[in-house]
């Protein structure tokens, strides 16, 4: 028996865990077998790109037990600021409070984190979950501090292509004849929200004034208050430094 078996065998409540991304697309059809143990959760931003929103009416179209969570991007960004990679002391709440006023921010990992990894967490409680699966990779910058076969606070964690590579990600997507976004192999990383202004390495800005020009211009308006709001502390940093 493989480890997925194994896992699969050893569960009742299994949650395979999708983002519309490659890699997950790539677990989706690596556990075919066992579709009718598992079901798919998908957590949709409240800002996904039609892109990944297509792909996802596609898989809630042929796996028996879908369930979509409801993120709310647009409402985290209103209540606690524009997500960004450098955060200013003054855009923190207390610093907007302290100071009177000015420009919220909060930083990137705090607006996913509030948008769709805790609902996503809250509804694995909810529905009894005890095995996740993901397709997390041991060669992602970006990922959950566990390993596959972990197990934190009665979940276990599945992740059966940790040690691929994104070749072999890909290698095996078109095997499967499975659907390919553009963005799969033109980001780093599959976008999780259209106006987000965070994530910069990923070069989701290029992307989006080729294909979304209407969603590139909201970007970049939002880019520009960064800008604007992190320049002072850019400057004083500049000045001690030198
Ligand atoms: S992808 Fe960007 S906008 Fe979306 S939740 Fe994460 S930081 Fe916020």
């Amino acid at each position: 028996m493989n480890a997925i078996d194994d896992a699969i065998a050893r569960h009742e409540r299994i949650a395979l865990q999708v983002s519309g991304g490659r890699d997950s697309l790539a677990c989706l059809y690596l556990l075919r077998p066992h579709w009718s143990k598992l079901t798919v959760y998908w957590c949709n931003t409240g800002d996904p790109f039609p892109e990944t929103e297509a792909i996802m009416r596609g898989v809630r179209a042929i796996v028996p037990q879908f369930v979509e969570i409801a993120g709310n991007q647009p409402g985290v960004v209103a209540g606690f600021g524009l997500p960004s990679d450098i955060v200013p002391a003054d855009s923190t709440t207390i610093g907007v409070v302290a100071n009177g006023g000015g420009q919220l921010i909060q930083d990137r990992y705090s607006c996913c984190a509030r948008t769709y990894i805790v609902p996503m967490h809250e509804r694995m409680v909810l529905d009894g979950i005890t095995l996740v699966i993901r397709g997390q990779k041991q060669a992602d910058q970006l990922k959950a501090p566990v390993r596959s076969g972990a197990v934190d606070l009665g979940i276990e964690y599945l992740f059966p292509i940790e040690d691929w590579s994104t070749q072999q990600v890909m290698d095996y997507l078109r095997e499967q004849d499975a659907p390919i976004l553009r963005f799969y192999e033109m980001l780093d990383g599959a976008p999780d929200c259209m106006t987000c202004s965070a994530y910069w390495e990923n070069g989701a800005a290029k992307y989006l004034k080729r294909y979304h020009p209407e969603h590139h211009v909201e970007v970049q308006r939002r880019l520009d208050i960064i800008n604007a709001a992190v320049a002072p502390s850019i400057a004083h940093f500049n000045r001690e430094i030198s």
